[in-house]
């Protein structure tokens, strides 16, 4: 079961989702998101407008055993929208079925799992389950966190699934030092991830990135950004964030511009694949570097100056994302 809280003040306004764990050993969400839940039972934090959806543990199994994920990466099982619908890989709602016509729609509507599996729709996995659940509580709502750390240390990001002017002021009252777009254009076959789905359902949404999972920073990165979201929001008044605010650190109060960063391409790992070292996130690379050696043999050099996204240092699976590269915007 699924648990979760909704906190509605008395005035309407925006409605705001927060996911935690979403990956099982990235704590950071957790952490922030119910010390929100704390200040707001106790009456320390007041809401001036809408209502706050917080779902502090997204992934319980992988959450217990302190893993990242236990069948399925959630962070791509996004497959169903919040009426329960499985989206296609352009985010369109399936109504017509080649064995089944246009009676899927209704007949899965009435919960006929049988039917689903057989058009491969149904959920196939713990965490496949997990974002079917999760989906519903997209519904209705204007903006979404899905909050997360990482295995290295490095700067704060958040993702932008698209460039409209809303989507980019909202990301950027989050406070993050990075914002990356494109990520959705790596996938071509479908982006599943949570953002995406909020993409699809017309909410604001993004994945935010705290910083490495052991450092408690991220903790308190955390924090600060869904006190952004709240304020940005018109959740909470101003006086409120400013009475949080000064609570915070010195080292977390900083306000910056966030720097735009494009997707430029992803590699992907094919057995005997090596980095020409261990990059770190974010580093920088030089037109003409050499950044990696392929199985065949081929050298992968850098064709502009860019930035290494999201190296992974072990994979373990053929096909399985390797890196990134992205170039800061003008
Ligand atoms: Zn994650």
């Amino acid at each position: 079961m699924l648990a979760y809280d909704v906190f509605s003040a008395e005035k309407p306004g925006k409605r705001l989702l927060l996911l935690g764990t979403v990956h099982g050993n990235e704590t950071c969400g957790y952490f922030a998101i119910e010390r929100l839940r704390k200040k707001i039972i106790s009456g320390e934090l007041l809401l001036e407008s809408g209502e706050i959806t917080t779902v502090p543990i997204s992934n319980e199994r992988a959450f217990r055993q302190g893993v990242r994920l236990t069948e399925d990466n959630l962070n791509r099982s996004f497959f169903w929208s919040g009426d329960g619908h499985f989206l296609s890989d352009n985010g369109n709602k399936i109504v017509e079925n080649e064995d089944v016509g246009n009676q899927f729609d209704m007949r899965a509507e009435m919960g006929d799992i049988e039917l689903q599996k057989k058009v491969g729709q149904a959920p196939s996995s713990y965490e496949q389950e997990r974002a079917k659940e999760l989906a519903r509580l997209f519904v209705s709502k204007d903006a979404e966190i899905d909050i997360h750390s990482q295995t290295a240390e490095g700067e704060s990001y958040c993702f932008g699934q698209n460039e409209s002017l809303e989507l980019k002021s909202y990301l950027n009252a989050l406070g993050t030092k990075n914002i990356i777009y494109g990520w959705d254009k790596m996938y071509p076959e479908g982006d599943f991830t949570s953002e995406n789905l909020a993409e699809k359902m017309g909410i604001l949404g993004t994945t935010v990135e705290c910083g490495s999972h052991e450092n408690p920073d991220s903790i308190e990165f955390a924090w600060r950004v869904i006190l952004n979201a709240l304020k940005y929001l018109k959740i909470i008044s101003d006086k409120t964030y400013l009475q949080q605010f000064v609570q915070m650190d010195e080292k977390y109060r900083y306000q910056k511009i966030s720097k735009n960063l494009r997707m430029i391409k992803m590699y992907r790992w094919i057995d005997g694949g090596k980095m020409t070292h261990d990059w770190k996130h974010l580093e920088t690379i030089n037109e003409g570097d050499v950044i990696a050696h392929t199985n065949s043999g081929e050298t992968i050099i850098a064709e502009e100056d860019c930035l290494m996204i999201l190296p992974n240092y072990h994979p373990i699976r053929n096909n399985e994302e390797w890196f990134y590269l992205a170039k800061i915007e003008d």
